[in-house]
């Protein structure tokens, strides 16, 4: 019997996926909130049925996250975790990037994650209990050409994981962010080869990082181990955040 549910945004593919995984090994019923329905009959064949529900919810739209969290109310005694883990990328210089992708970016990415960390602490608030975990990126630190509106975006996700961390405390509410650094997904696949050597080469470790090292994460920050952690944000990038070096 899975009594603990968590919700996860583009919870189908990519790092998404690998902690819808670690959640229902770690006895979740998993509620996965994603736009490709394609994904969820690959999902069904590959996790069994029973174990997650994939419920059509487009992050940036107010009526789709209000219904996604009326539903899942309605059909489960509590929500113990939500994971805001859907996020996209457009980028560009900013003189040659369009309005409408620094909006759609901010939609999805830092509106999206608001709407549903509203949600959830709405309910989490009532029951008195609850994690949320929000995926940002390292990228927040601002050290990347061409994602002036990714980096918003992330950097945004910090600030609203620590007020929520100070809002939502007294009502045993934890809430922390994973700044994942590069991470094989089809998200990051199509970037060029050379792209990709230049960010490995930039890692103390040298090595691009598995969607399962953020799922790791999110399962200990979800867990009772970490329950005196809240407003944090950790890293899990390969020690790229240390910065560069000249010697
Ligand atoms: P991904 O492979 O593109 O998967 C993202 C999932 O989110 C997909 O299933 C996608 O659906 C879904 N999605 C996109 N827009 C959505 C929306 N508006 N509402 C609901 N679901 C939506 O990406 P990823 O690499 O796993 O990245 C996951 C998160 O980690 C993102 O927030 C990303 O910014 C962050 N991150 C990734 C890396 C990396 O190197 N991969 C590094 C740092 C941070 P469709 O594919 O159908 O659009």
């Amino acid at each position: 019997m899975r009594n603990k549910t968590a919700i996860i945004s583009g919870g189908a593919q990519g790092i998404g996926k690998a902690i819808t995984k670690r959640l229902i090994e770690d006895g979740y019923f998993v509620v996965i909130a994603d736009i490709n329905l394609e994904n969820e009959k690959l999902l069904v064949k590959e996790l069994g049925s029973g174990k997650f529900l994939f419920i059509k919810c487009d992050i940036s739209n107010q009526e789709d996250v209000e219904s996604l969290f009326s539903k899942v109310k309605s059909e489960r005694e509590s929500i113990n975790a939500v994971v805001n883990n859907a996020g996209i990328i457009k980028d560009n210089v900013i003189w040659k990037m369009p309005k409408e992708d620094m909006d759609k970016v901010i939609d999805v990415n830092l509106k999206g994650t608001w709407m549903m960390c509203k949600e959830a602490a709405k309910v989490m608030r009532k029951q008195n209990n609850g994690r949320i975990v929000n995926i940002s990126s390292r990228a927040w630190l601002g050290n990347n050409r061409g994602q002036s509106n990714y980096t918003a975006s992330k950097a945004g996700i910090i600030g609203l994981t620590r007020v929520l961390a100070l809002e939502l405390g007294k009502y045993n509410v934890n809430v922390n962010a994973v700044a994942p650094g590069l991470i094989d997904t089809p998200l990051t696949k199509n970037l060029p080869k050379k792209v990709i050597e230049k960010l490995i080469e930039a890692q103390p470790t040298k090595k691009i990082g598995k969607p399962k090292d953020i799922a790791n994460v999110v399962s200990f920050l979800l867990s009772d181990e970490s329950d005196f952690i809240t407003g944090q944000i950790i890293h899990v990038d390969g020690g790229r955040s240390i910065g560069s070096t000249i010697f």
